[in-house]
């Protein structure tokens, strides 16, 4: 049996945050929240409608029409997203804390993602303080120059894995730029999102800048989608849900922004360093329990190395630490809730016929409660297997065999998706050809997802739609108006003066 790691001062119940006032529901409903240690409701949040929503977006209206942040120049609004990034940091172990209780992600990854959110904050201060629009000279005529507008109200809807640090890769760069949002944060893991009002009225953001409602995606988030006076989505979910959102906010024509799911390849060749490839592969499937969208979840191996790497994987993945998201010592924790679990222990049943289990394939022994979840490997995975090209968001990875390049590249695009991938040679002519030729929006060569906050982010195919990352999310929360300044007289046809004059 897991111990079970309480924080202190937990809330009971969460409200929405709107026009810089904590606020119940409309009509008082509210929905239970688990932890996924005990499976038991600790917490109840309110739970947002449409009535909510619209309170919501009114108030970020206002902030936005009548209120001074689009306004503020960019040092400013810089000042205020360093103060955010600066209480981040000092209350990081709080904030892990929380998240870890409440996601049941391992400690010491919600940590090092709390600090990932403090610097999402202080990125993009720098990025708006040096950032520079186009200006276009057409000499003796005419100069035209880019006029960068925030696009008003927000709407930021966000999944339950790392929810603190993808909450702050939507809220850091849409404040950046100047715009108000309304976040919906995932029904499964709303506690950490409840910090953000505090942080945010100490760091002095104006009332009415960031409004937080609560609630069930169907509900809340709908609403927030099909809002008219809402000019953007920025999404990260499931691709069936991002689907969903895409029809839904055509009728109100919104600029959207899709982070999609991943069934991504790490594709090891046989002369890698064989070392690093599988630390790295073992890292990139298990971290963050396997519930990362970027995860190495499929691992392509050339044959000359494969029953060498499949044993060496197999030990690896049976020593790793599975237990109390709350010891440090944790590597893979508590799946974030028992619809999730089953969803995941559902596809390992499916696996085992499909494909042969080496390591895990249930729950681990001693872990008789909490939604917990043995590291579990399958090998000769044929890639038509459902565990092979399917999402499954949970610690199981697909070894899979090949023999040439050219079977490597084409199961490594056989999936819908197209979020990441990772190539492990030491020939470097090889490296670039075959990352430039996998279908994904992100591709490491002999490295596991380490991301310089600069480069675009997104995927392809199925995983999503638009690359934030760097100064395109700016360009997402902005609009570029074209100004054009004639610096000589304009050359004018003359209609409606008889053909002669015409000119
Ligand atoms: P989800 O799609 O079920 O939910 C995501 C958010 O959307 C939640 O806040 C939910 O309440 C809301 N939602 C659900 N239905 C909605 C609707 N009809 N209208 C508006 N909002 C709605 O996803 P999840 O299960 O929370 O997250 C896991 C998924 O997220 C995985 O597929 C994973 O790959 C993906 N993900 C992608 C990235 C990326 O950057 N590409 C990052 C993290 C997670």
């Amino acid at each position: 049996m897991a111990v079970q790691h309480v924080p202190e001062n937990l809330p009971e119940r969460i409200q929405h945050f709107i026009g810089g006032e904590f606020t119940d529901s409309i009509d008082g409903d509210t929905f239970g929240v688990l932890d996924p240690v005990s499976n038991e409701n600790y917490l109840e949040a309110a739970a947002g409608k449409q009535g909510d929503i619209d309170r919501a977006v009114v108030a970020a209206r206002a902030a936005f029409d009548e209120g001074p942040w689009p306004r503020m120049l960019s040092r400013e609004r810089a000042r205020v997203l360093n103060r955010i990034a600066d209480i981040v940091e000092s209350r990081d172990e709080r904030l892990a804390e929380l998240e870890t209780f409440d996601s049941g992600l391992p400690i010491t990854q919600a940590l090092g993602q709390a600090r990932r959110a403090a610097e999402n904050f202080r990125f993009f201060a720098d990025l708006i303080v040096a950032q520079s629009d186009d200006t276009y000279k057409v000499p003796g005529k005419q100069v035209n120059y880019v006029n960068r507008k925030p696009k008003g109200v927000a709407g930021l809807i966000t999944p339950w894995n790392t929810p603190f640090m993808l909450e702050s890769w939507k809220l850091a760069p849409a404040l950046a730029s100047g715009c108000t949002v309304v976040l919906k944060p995932a029904e499964f893991t709303p506690l950490s999102a409840s910090l953000w009002p505090e942080i945010f009225r100490e760091a002095g953001v104006p009332d009415g800048v960031f409004n937080l409602v609560n609630g069930i995606g169907e509900e809340a988030g709908d609403a927030l989608v099909k809002h008219e006076d809402v000019q953007l989505i920025s999404f990260t979910g499931e691709s069936a849900t991002g689907k969903l959102i895409f029809a839904n906010a055509a009728p109100t024509l919104k600029g959207l922004s899709m982070e999609l799911g991943g069934k991504s390849p790490a594709v090891v060749f046989a002369d890698a360093d064989l070392d690093a490839a599988i630390d790295s592969t073992v890292f990139g499937v298990f971290s963050l329990n396997g519930e990362r969208c970027t995860a190495g979840s499929r691992i392509l191996v050339e044959r000359a190395i494969y029953d060498e790497f499949v044993a060496r994987y197999v030990q690896r993945a049976e020593n790793i630490e599975v237990g109390n998201p709350h010891d440090p010592a944790t590597e893979v924790g508590a799946l974030v809730h028992p619809e999730h679990y089953a969803k995941v222990t559902e596809y390992i049943e499916i696996g085992k016929t499909e494909a042969k289990l080496a390591a895990g394939g249930g729950r681990p022994a001693g872990l008789e409660s909490g939604n917990y979840v043995a590291p579990t490997v399958f090998v000769d995975v044929p890639p038509s297997a459902r565990i092979f090209q399917e999402e499954i968001f949970g610690p199981v990875v697909a070894i899979t065999p090949f023999d040439t390049d050219e079977e490597a590249l084409r199961l490594a695009n056989d999936v819908r998706y197209g979020l990441a991938a990772y190539v492990w040679t030491a020939d470097l002519e090889r490296a670039h050809n075959f990352g430039q030729g996998i279908d994904a929006g992100m591709v490491w060569l002999n490295s596991h997802n380490v991301r310089d906050l600069r480069t675009p982010f997104g995927g392809v195919k199925a995983s999503g739609l638009g690359h934030e990352g760097g100064y395109r999310s700016l360009d997402f929360y902005s609009d570029q108006q074209a100004m054009h300044i004639s610096l000589a007289p304009v050359h004018t046809p003359k209609f409606g003066v008889g053909e002669e004059d015409r000119g």
